[in-house]
């Protein structure tokens, strides 16, 4: 399913809907209309542009800054799906402090892994490893939540979401 990214009226990303629930925000004239992915929505005599990217066009109060809920994908998007030791391809995730050790199981605690490091490391602390982290696990960017709701962020929507990252 086609899905567009929805900006608050000051840009700022505030959620994901299917693209034919855009069209009709767009249609009410809701929301201004930013980018659209190239394809058309409707019927031979009347079809429009799909929407791919929409602004509101009234200012919405935001009551909770969104942050993606702790999971292996939000985690593996947040690593870019690296081994946050040694950079190859990520399958697993590894708790930095293990659990069994009273490490938490939170964002500044887990971090994406490759299964040979993973398992070199077993239930060890980092100290007693060769291991180094390559950047401290934190809380993701807010955007995160973006790419954990679609998977594969559209090429149309990086414009929008650096903007807040920066
Ligand atoms: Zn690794």
């Amino acid at each position: 399913m086609t899905r567009a990214l929805v900006l608050n009226a000051t840009y700022e990303p505030i959620g994901v809907v299917s693209a034919r629930r855009a069209l009709v925000l767009a249609l009410d004239e809701k929301v201004e209309v930013l980018a659209d992915t190239g394809e058309r929505l409707g019927s031979a005599s009347r079809s429009f542009p799909v929407p791919s990217v929409v602004r509101l066009r009234y200012y919405v109060k935001v009551p909770y800054k969104r942050t993606a809920p702790l999971s292996r994908r939000a985690v593996f998007a947040r690593d870019h799906g690296h081994c946050q030791y040694c950079g190859k391809a990520a399958e697993s995730i590894d708790h930095v402090i293990p659990r069994s050790k009273g490490g938490g199981h939170a964002w500044d605690n887990v971090v994406a892994c490759c299964r040979r490091c993973n398992t070199y490391k077993g239930d060890r602390l980092l100290e007693n490893t060769s291991l180094r982290l390559r950047s401290r696990p934190a809380a993701p960017q807010e955007w995160v939540w973006v790419k954990v709701a679609v998977g594969t962020v559209p090429a149309a929507w990086a414009p929008y979401l650096e903007q807040e990252a920066a």
